[in-house]
């Protein structure tokens, strides 16, 4: 299998929400009791047990109603920071498969509540989330076990508006980039998030923060690189423990 990438155009969303309940459907993961919040979004935010969650964001501009929708899931980094975390710590709970750059997570494999923080800390989308109970993290595979199988992940067979689009990521990247182009000719602002560090490349139409908080990260190289001084410094961490 080559190197993957998900392409998720936001302007052809409906936020109709069926790729986040194929999500759960294909993963077997139950629904998440929830109420009314004030928005169409539901549940109110990614979960042990949600992996993909349609983002809504509603404002009012000059009289008129904006809506956002951004279905949010793991990025897939091509230099995941949550992996480098994890290993720091001496966790094996997060891998990367070489052929598709799928980021994976062991959910059997138990994390500390402490190393989990940090994990998530430094995850530049706010996606990893954790089970009190038992231990383990969870977050998108990507489908991994479908792709094996040679079937597309179930969110984007689900979409019914070609919203979403999965394949080798140069292909996905030259998608990306006409539509852009033709989506640019009447609104000037539209970028690709993150495109060159991401495995899911995000097409925004608009201002990101309008979307989402962590719609596009400024400096995901700084990310890493803090990662980085972490992982340099955990061997005097660890003097510094022992000899204290
Ligand atoms: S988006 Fe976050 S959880 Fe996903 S691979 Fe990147 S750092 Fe890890
Ligand atoms: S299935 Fe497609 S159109 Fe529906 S919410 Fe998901 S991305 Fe948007």
């Amino acid at each position: 299998m080559a190197d993957k990438s998900f392409f998720i155009d936001t302007t052809k969303c409906t936020a109709c929400r069926g790729c986040q309940v194929a999500c759960k459907q294909w993963n077997m993961n139950p629904g998440t009791k929830t109420f009314q919040r004030g928005s169409h979004q539901n549940p109110e935010d990614l979960s042990f047990s949600t992996y993909k969650v349609v983002r809504f964001s509603e404002m009012e501009e000059e009289g008129t109603v904006k809506w956002y929708f951004f279905p949010d899931q793991c990025r897939h980094c091509l230099e995941p920071p949550c992996q480098s975390t994890a290993e720091s710590a001496g966790s094996k709970a997060i891998t990367k498969d070489e052929a598709t750059g799928a980021v994976l997570y062991s959910p059997k494999v138990k994390v500390k509540a402490a190393d989990f923080k940090t994990i998530r800390e430094s995850c530049p989308y706010d996606i990893p989330r954790w089970n009190e109970r038992t231990g383990g993290m969870t977050k998108c595979t990507m489908c991994f076990d479908r792709l094996r199988e040679g079937m597309l992940p179930a969110c984007v067979k689900t979409c019914p508006t070609g919203a979403m689009s999965f394949g080798d990521r140069k292909a996905i990247l030259e998608k990306a980039e006409k539509r852009l182009a033709e989506v640019q000719v009447h609104q000037k602002e539209a970028l690709l998030a993150n495109a060159g560090d991401v495995r899911a490349v995000y097409l925004l139409a608009d201002d990101p923060a309008r979307y989402h908080k962590f719609a596009v990260v400024e400096n995901t190289i700084g990310v890493t690189r803090k990662v980085a001084l972490k992982r340099l410094f955990r061997p005097l961490n660890l003097l510094a423990q022992r000899i204290g």
